[in-house]
């Protein structure tokens, strides 16, 4: 039918726009090389923050002792406690507590974010048992992380008025493919034209791009009925979990994604043809993240010099990958491997590990209060 050939008309129209062929991947990676260079030739000299680490010697593996860390992303954050063996010994005990940031902290002033922050840690810490030792006399140290830039206000400063000179920024938006989805999505969003990015590849907004697209549908050739479902029409609602639940649906009538649009949209009947159309929309919204994540990858590579290979050199590269979107959704993180796999090369893809670390950003972050601890 008219209607039909409209919906898979939108569809197609977006996985075209989605499109990430290598050599787009590959320029990707180059601007994202560019601007790390540029970010740290000088404060506000790109878009993309490189920020001050105050890291100023890595962990020799020979810490020992009680250590906290706190790991800030971008939909909850997690604080850890870490007992270090020592010399051999190893992480001895590892405990975690995720709290999720309540939505008007995120858009509050920093003061309430860390008051709340601070509090979720002193409850924490208050629950240390046994098997974490502390030893007399010392104070517990804690190392933090952040998923997003935190800079000083004159950098922001600094950042709007080389904007307002019309000072060319950002991983290349130029290079990414975005659609009037990911425009309108940024620009409904708490931060319009930062972490452009981000909003392409993370689980933060995945589902949202899919809830978008979606909801045209519903509105141009009544997919759903009549009237589009209210519930469509509140963004954020399809989560990034929904979305890959669906995403990875096997059985023949898609019932995963029939009980997702009951339970989380109120749709209570859909055709096998229109979850089949959503199924394909996860897809396409999957794979440009994973493929655009992929060549954020490369250009970390080549930032360090580590996308080619030495002749005579027996360098091995071990990328750690934390996070839910990466360790639930396989389709994404299959798509990422095979696309970094692609990019580098066969030869130069036996020299690099994808390891999924666990909680690897905040033990790492513990693992720095530990190498900068003030009790060595
Ligand atoms: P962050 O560091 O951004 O707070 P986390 O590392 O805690 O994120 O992981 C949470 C993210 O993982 C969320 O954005 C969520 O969408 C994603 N995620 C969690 N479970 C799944 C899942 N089953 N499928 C896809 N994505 C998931
Ligand atoms: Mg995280």
């Amino acid at each position: 039918s008219a209607k039909w050939a409209r919906a898979m008309a939108i569809i197609k129209d977006f996985e075209e726009r989605c499109g990430t062929p290598l050599a787009r991947l590959k320029q990707v990676a180059d601007a994202m090389t560019v601007e790390m260079h540029a970010g740290l030739a000088s404060e506000g000299g790109s878009k993309l923050k490189m920020l001050i680490s105050y890291v100023d010697n890595l962990p020799t593996g020979n810490e020992k002792g009680l250590f906290y860390a706190l790991d800030l992303g971008g939909t909850n954050f997690r604080v850890l406690r870490v007992q270090l063996g020592g010399k051999d010994g190893g992480i001895a005990h590892q405990e975690f507590a995720e709290v999720s940031i309540p939505q008007d902290l995120m858009v509050g002033t920093s003061d309430a974010l860390f008051d709340y922050i601070a509090a979720e840690l002193s409850k924490f810490v208050a629950q240390e048992g046994q098997d974490f030792q502390l030893p007399p006399g010392r104070q517990r140290e804690l190392g933090f992380t952040f998923s997003f830039p935190v800079g000083q206000d004159v950098v922001a400063e600094l950042t709007r008025a080389l904007e307002r000179q019309g000072y060319q920024h950002g991983v290349g938006s130029s290079h990414l493919p975005l659609t009037e989805y990911d425009h309108s999505l940024d620009a409904e969003s708490l931060n319009p034209g930062e972490q452009v990015f981000e909003k392409l590849i993370s689980g933060m907004y995945l589902g949202e791009v899919v809830r978008r697209v979606l909801c045209r549908v519903a509105e141009e050739v009544s997919l759903f009925g009549d009237t589009v479902p209210p519930k469509l029409r509140i963004p954020f609602i399809l989560r990034t979990p929904h979305m890959s639940a669906m995403h990875h649906d096997t059985s023949p009538d898609l019932k995963v994604v029939a009980e997702k649009l009951r339970d989380i949209l109120e749709i209570p009947n859909s055709s096998l043809k229109a979850r089949k159309l959503i199924v394909q929309l996860c897809d396409v919204v999957a794979t440009r993240g994973a493929r655009l994540a992929a060549a954020g990858i490369l250009g970390i590579l080549k930032k360090l010099g580590r996308e080619t290979t030495k002749e005579g050199e027996n360098q091995k590269t071990v990328i750690a990958l934390d996070g839910g979107l990466y360790e639930h959704y396989s389709a994404y993180s299959n798509c990422l491997e095979t696309t970094i796999a692609e990019l580098l090369g066969e030869k130069v893809s036996e020299s690099i590990v994808i390891e999924h670390s666990n909680d690897g950003s905040g033990i790492g972050a513990a693992l720095l209060a530990a190498s900068h601890s003030q009790y060595i």
